[in-house]
């Protein structure tokens, strides 16, 4: 199976050392237009890219190829690993975010980065817990790809993973159930509980991003660290 791919070759990017690709990051291009979003990933000057750039209609690009490291993550956490640009495949879903009118990813988008995200996750063998969104490993700085981002959506297809709202297990302190999740919490990462808290909601409970931890966000983050161990 393969799918059209327009290339647009970025000189963003360098060589991933011996790290091999086991993790696909999420963003949105948080920009007006995918052409500016498109002309930045490929600029010198920005010293930022991406694997690929899918825009609302389905059309993807490829700015750089899997085999060399992209520049997207920038600081990151996750899984007790940081600088994660070395070991994952970035995937730039273009919308405007929540700067310039943060909308829905409409259909035609989603259904070609599901065709997408199997294909790179079968090439890999990349496990459904390992694909996470920029925000996810950078809470304190990213937003993106936001949470009208449909996840659930995804994870029926085995594309990252979603709890099971009914679960009912052994209650632990977020930062414990977080850690396992893969999320980095302080102290090893310099980032104050509440936001890693946020990310979570933005990412499996977006009905509220308070950073307040509650009993369905206990409940639903042991659903997902009783799925990772
Ligand atoms: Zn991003």
């Amino acid at each position: 199976m393969s799918i059209d791919i327009i290339a647009r070759p970025s000189p963003n990017h360098d060589s991933r050392g011996d790290r091999a690709i086991d993790m696909i990051v999420m963003h949105y291009t948080g920009m007006k237009t995918a052409a500016e979003a498109i002309d930045r990933l490929c600029d010198p000057a920005a010293r930022v890219s991406a694997h690929y750039v899918l825009d609302e209609d389905g059309t993807l690009y490829q700015l750089v190829p899997e085999a060399l490291r992209a520049w997207h993550a920038g600081v990151s956490h996750w899984a007790g690993e940081s600088g994660l640009n070395a070991c994952s495949i970035g995937i730039e879903i273009v919308n405007p975010g929540h700067e310039f009118g943060y909308r829905d990813f409409p259909e035609a988008q989603i259904a070609r980065l599901e065709e997408l995200a199997r294909l790179i996750m079968a090439r890999h063998n990349i496990p459904a817990r390992r694909i996470v969104g920029h925000s996810d490993i950078a809470p304190a700085r990213k937003t993106d790809p936001g949470e009208k981002f449909p996840w659930a959506r995804l994870a029926r297809s085995g594309i990252g993973i979603w709890p099971d709202s009914t679960f009912a297990g052994q209650p632990d302190r977020p930062e414990n159930l977080l850690a396992r999740i893969g999320y980095g919490v302080p102290p090893q990462v310099d980032v104050p509980l509440e936001t890693v808290i946020t990310a979570f909601q933005r990412r499996f409970r977006p009905a509220r991003l308070d950073g307040v931890w509650d009993a369905e966000c206990g409940r639903l983050a042991a659903s997902l660290a009783a799925q990772i161990t």
